[in-house]
């Protein structure tokens, strides 16, 4: 088990914590971290991996809504653009601008150039800091996005919006290791059982679900951010709110590369919605579905699957026409949508809930829930939810540096000229440097006394990259390693991963002594058909 996993649990049991953050999905990690980049005293547990349910099932996209415009939820568009904006300032390497290169079929409802002048709107909604957009000719659309079906279309436009180049699990990740960095706790596997609001403080009970071992923790103040499970808790926590959240189930799939890596190939599907097939790596993400469900557990069903293959394939032209062969890893979970508690949502009117979030506040109990939301606005829901901890009477401070985003250009500059005295490639300099962050310069420590470090491993990994996530990044199965550390799960074969000749020594570098008995209770599990 992780050492540093370990310490984090002494220290949370040590004192009382200024605030406990429950859920560590994009919600609760970016509380956590501007919490902790203010100067409280935070720790934030998860029952599972970090980032490990809704937030690591999403589009991967941040972006203003276009498509939100069609409800004319002109105030969320606006704000999302904004937040949008604020990430590709503060994350240039992680959160990058991307063309979607739309089509639009005869007989759409709505005439084409009513789309542009939306995508227009959107552009100017955006503050012009994209490419501006473009009108496509079906003429245009063959020649640049030759693989499109362009029989049934009318031709179509090109706009702008961002994607998160690693994946939303990793990004999610980088607020834990601001945590981290601030000498704060955080804590995966970690789940909390019961709480009592009792003289003035909380008092949580906490279970390792590995171990079984129970804990338990004060704390001043309480961050309910569960992500699809908020309600449960606050029914635990005998909290009334005024929201609860209705769920929306979303699967995506991934096949081999049939988009070129700049554009977002974005259509709109045989139920109307809106459809996207997004670049990751060399493979391509399609998705994806909107079914109301009653569960916050979604397995992707055979419907969603067909749906997805069915639509893939009127959409484009493929030699060969995509069969579930074809899929080499999926992606399912539920979009938590806010509402009022007395709201009655109708199967008709669902689909056009607003995304936008609430923070439900209980200052008598210094308890607040995130309800709802999306990845685009995390920033927003750090600020707001450290203005109520504080409210609660938490001392925070105004620091000098951010509590958020990627360090600065020149730090970038002299990680790159440090990585070139290694031989580091282009790539791998970009991957060290989106997926570490500062922490990439511990990499080339371990390189520079033990030149060994620098060669490849596992998926391509270089073994000092194993070496750090052993240290700092609370690996505890190969779960962890494969589906969030990296995304090796969902762009390559698990057959192809079984038999990686760096497996083994992955396994040894990250678990010890536990190493084999690892890869074969991950491989031995039943594969996701
Ligand atoms: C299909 C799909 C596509 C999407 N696409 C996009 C997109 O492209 N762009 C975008 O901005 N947004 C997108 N979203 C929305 C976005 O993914 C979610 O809004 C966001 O991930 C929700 O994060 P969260 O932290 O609230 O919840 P979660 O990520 O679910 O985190 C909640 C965490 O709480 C933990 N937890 C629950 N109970 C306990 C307990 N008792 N003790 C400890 N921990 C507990 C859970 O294990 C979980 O990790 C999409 C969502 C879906 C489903």
């Amino acid at each position: 088990m992780s050492e540093l996993r370990t310490q984090c649990i002494e220290h949370a049991k040590r004192d009382i914590q200024d605030c406990l953050v429950i859920g560590a999905g994009i919600n609760g990690a970016v509380a956590a971290a501007a919490l902790a980049g203010k100067g409280a005293k935070v720790t934030v547990i998860d029952k599972a991996d970090f980032a490990s349910f809704t937030s690591q099932e999403s589009s991967n996209l941040a972006w203003g809504g276009i498509k939100y415009l069609e409800n004319y939820e002109f105030p969320l568009v606006w704000g999302l653009c904004k937040s949008r904006n604020q990430l590709m300032d503060a994350y240039p390497g992680q959160v990058r601008e991307i063309r979607f290169f739309t089509s639009i079929a005869k007989g759409f409802r709505k005439p084409r150039v009513l789309i542009y002048l939306g995508a227009l709107l959107y552009w100017f909604m955006g503050r012009c800091r994209t490419r501006p957009p473009r009108l496509l000719s079906v003429a245009r659309i063959r020649k640049e996005a030759p693989r499109v079906n362009t029989a049934p279309l009318a031709g179509g436009l090109e706009y702008s919006d961002c994607y998160f180049v690693e994946n939303d699990t990793r990004f999610a990740f980088s607020f834990i290791r601001k945590v981290l960095q601030k000498g704060c706790n955080a804590i995966n596997y970690m789940e909390l059982v019961s709480g009592e609001w009792k003289n003035g403080h909380w008092e949580c009970a906490l279970r390792d679900p590995i171990s079984g071992e129970a804990f338990s923790l004060r704390a001043k103040t309480l961050v309910n951010a569960a992500g699809p499970y908020t309600d449960r808790i606050n029914a635990m926590l005998r909290i009334d709110s005024p929201f609860k959240h209705i769920f929306s189930k979303g699967a995506h799939i991934i096949v081999r590369q049939i988009t070129k890596t700049n554009h977002v190939l974005t259509f709109f599907a045989s139920d109307g919605r809106l459809f996207f097939m997004i670049p990751m790596g060399n493979r391509t993400c399609i998705g994806t579905t909107d079914t109301r469900v009653d569960n916050e557990v979604a397995e992707p069903s055979n419907d969603d699957v067909e749906f997805l293959l069915q639509n893939a394939n009127t959409l484009l032209k493929l030699d060969q026409p995509l069969t579930k062969n074809d899929v080499i890893a999926q992606r399912c979970g539920v979009r938590p949508l806010v509402v009022k508690k007395e709201a009655n949502v109708g199967n008709s009117e669902w689909t056009a809930l607003s995304r936008k979030h609430e923070i439900d506040v209980h200052p008598e109990r210094h308890l607040c829930s995130i309800y709802g939301g999306k990845l685009t606005d995390c920033i927003n829901v750090g600020e707001e939810v450290t203005e109520i901890i504080e409210s609660f009477g938490v001392h925070m401070f105004q620091s000098l540096e951010s509590w958020y985003g990627e360090p600065s250009i020149q730090k970038r500059n002299r990680f790159e000229s440090e990585c070139r005295k290694h031989q580091l490639d282009g790539e791998q300099i970009d991957r060290l440097w989106r997926r570490y962050g500062k922490e990439a310069f511990q990499c080339l420590e371990k390189i520079r006394f033990s030149p060994a470090l620098a060669e490849k491993t596992m998926g391509g990994l270089l073994r000092a990259e194993l070496h750090l996530m052993a240290e700092r990044e609370m690996v505890v199965c190969l779960d962890d390693l494969l589906r969030r550390r990296t995304r090796l799960a969902l762009t390559e074969h698990r057959a192809s991963l079984r038999c990686d000749p760096g497996l083994a020594e992955a396994a040894k570098i990250l678990f010890g002594k536990n190493a084999e008995a690892e890869i074969e209770r991950y491989f031995g599990q039943p594969l996701r058909s």
